[in-house]
C-alpha cells in the first residue's frame, strides 16, 4: 500500500475518503475494509513491434470492491499510467457506480504506453496481449472493462474477440463501449459527453442563467467533444477548447464543425485558425460561464482554483480538482461544482445498459437509452443537492458520502466471511 500512497492521485482519493469517513463518523474497522482495493494485477506485456523488435509494456488492473456485483471501469492507454493512479481511478468508479445505484464495484485498468506512437497493428497486438493476460482476472460476472483515455470502440472489439477466442464462443458482455454491430449499445459513445451537457443544462436552468452560456472545454476527446457539441446544439457558445497540443480561445464562439474537420485532417487542434492560441493552463482561467475540465486528473490545483472565472465547474474528467483546490472552492460559493462522480457518470450508466442488453440479448432503441439515462442523472443530481443542503456540505462531499455509504451498508449487510 505504501507504493500506492506515493502516487498523488491515490493519496488524493484516500484523503477524500478519509474526510468523508470522518464526516460520517465511520468506525475504523469499516474504513480500511471499504477504502483499500480488493485485488490488483500487474502484468508485463511483450509486444512485437512492426520493426521486428520486441518491446515490453506494463499493464495494470485494479478491482476496488466486489460487494455489489462485478467490478466496472475503463481501460486507459497513457504514457504516465501508474498503479497508484489506476487504484485511485478504481476507487472513484466505486463511488460513481454506487451513487447512480448500479450493481457494480469500481475498477480501472491502464497500460503505460503512448498510443499515438504505435501503429494500428502494434496497438492491436498490445491490446490482445493485455486481454489474454487478464483472462483469469476478468469476466462478465467478475470485471467488465470499457473505453477510457486513449482507448476506443476498436480496442474494445479486439478485447471482446480475444476473450471470446479463449472461452470458445462470443462473449459480448465482457466489455462495454464496443461497436454497436458487435453487441454495443446505441448512445454509449456519446453518453458521457451528452450526460455532462444534460447536467449543465439542468443547473443553468436551476440558477436561472441565460441560455447562451460561454463554455470552455479542456480536452476535446470522446467526452469533451460530445459535451461541446451537445451544449452548442442547445444554444451555448463554446468559447474555448483544448487538447494535448494546447488551447484555442474565441469569445465570439468556436466553429466546432470546422474544428472537428481540422482535427480529422491534422490529428490535433494546433494551428486551427478560428481563435487565439493559449496553453491548457491559460485556458482554464479565462472568463466563462461554464468550465468543463474533460481531460486528465489534478488540473484544478491550489495554484489556479482562486483564479478560475466560471459560474459552473462541470467535472467531466475523473479527479480534476485536488483536495487543496477544493478547500479554496469551498470559500468561493459563487462557483457551483458538479462533482466528477456525478458529472461524468453518463458513460458508466450507459455501459450498465449495454451489459444488461448483452446479457439478455435484447437491444433497446436510442430513445429508450437516453430517456433512462437522463432520468437517472436528473434524480441523482436532485439527491446530491438535497443532501448537500440538508447537511450543509459541499456537493462533492454530498456525492461521495452518498456513494460511500451505499458500499458500507452493503458490506455490513453481507457480513464478514468466514
Ligand atoms: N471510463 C469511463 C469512466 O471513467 C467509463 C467506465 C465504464 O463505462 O465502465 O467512467
Amino acid at each position: 500500500m505504501q507504493r500506492l500512497l506515493s502516487h498523488p492521485a491515490y493519496k488524493m482519493a484516500c484523503d477524500q475518503f478519509d474526510a468523508v469517513a470522518d464526516f460520517l463518523d465511520m468506525p475504523v474497522a469499516l474504513r480500511e475494509r471499504t477504502k483499500l482495493p480488493k485485488r490488483m494485477l500487474t502484468v508485463s506485456l511483450p509486444v512485437k513491434m512492426d520493426s521486428g523488435e520486441v518491446k515490453v509494456f506494463l499493464g495494470h488492473r485494479v478491482q476496488h470492491h466486489l460487494t455489489l456485483g462485478p467490478t466496472k471501469g475503463g481501460l486507459r492507454f497513457h504514457q504516465d499510467v501508474e498503479l497508484g493512479e489506476v487504484a485511485a481511478l478504481a476507487m472513484w468508479m466505486s463511488w460513481k457506480c454506487a451513487l447512480a445505484d448500479l450493481p457494480y464495484g469500481g475498477a480501472k485498468g491502464g497500460v503505460q504506453v503512448n498510443p499515438r506512437e504505435l501503429s494500428t497493428a502494434e496497438l492491436e497486438r498490445l491490446t490482445r496481449r493485455y486481454t489474454s493476460e487478464m483472462v483469469p482476472f476478468i469476466g462478465p460476472q467478475t470485471d467488465v472493462m470499457a473505453p477510457d483515455m486513449g482507448t476506443n470502440e476498436q480496442v474494445m472489439a479486439w478485447m471482446m474477440d480475444t476473450y471470446s477466442h479463449q472461452i470458445g464462443h462470443a462473449v459480448p458482455s465482457i466489455v462495454t463501449g464496443k461497436p454497436v454491430s458487435l453487441g454495443g449499445s446505441l448512445g454509449r459513445k456519446e453518453a458521457t459527453g451528452r450526460g455532462v451537457a444534460f447536467l449543465i443544462n439542468r443547473v443553468v436552468d436551476m440558477l436561472k442563467m441565460p441560455g447562451d452560456c460561454r463554455v470552455i472545454v479542456q480536452g476535446f476527446g470522446n467526452v469533451g467533444s460530445y459535451a461541446a457539441l451537445a451544449l452548442a446544439k442547445f444554444g451555448s457558445r463554446i468559447t474555448g477548447v483544448s487538447d494535448v497540443s494546447g488551447g484555442v480561445f474565441n469569445p465570439k464562439g468556436i466553429d466546432l464543425v470546422a474544428l472537428q474537420e481540422h482535427i480529422e485532417r491534422k490529428g490535433v487542434l494546433a494551428d486551427f485558425k478560428g481563435g487565439d492560441h493559449l496553453s491548457n493552463e491559460e485556458l482554464l482561467v479565462q472568463p466563462c460561464d461554464v468550465l468543463v475540465p474533460a481531460a486528465l486528473d489534478q488540473v484544478i490545483t491550489e495554484k489556479n482554483a482562486g483564479k478560475i472565472q466560471c459560474r459552473i465547474l462541470a467535472e467531466a474528467a475523473n479527479g480534476p480538482t485536488t483536495v487543496a483546490a477544493d478547500a479554496i472552492l469551498r470559500q468561493r460559493p459563487e462557483i457551483f461544482v458538479i462533482p466528477d462522480i456525478l458529472c461524468n457518470s453518463g458513460g458508466v450508466i450507459v455501459s450498465y445498459f449495454e451489459w444488461v442488453q448483452d446479457l439478455q440479448s435484447f437491444f433497446w432503441s436510442e430513445q429508450e437509452i437516453f430517456d433512462k439515462l437522463y432520468r437517472i442523472l436528473g434524480t441523482t443530481l436532485d439527491t446530491v443537492l438535497r443532501e448537500a443542503k440538508a447537511k450543509n456540505i459541499d456537493h462533492r462531499t454530498a456525492a461521495l458520502s452518498l456513494g460511500i455509504q451505499k458500499v458500507v451498508r452493503a458490506k455490513q449487510l453481507r457480513g464478514l466471511f468466514p
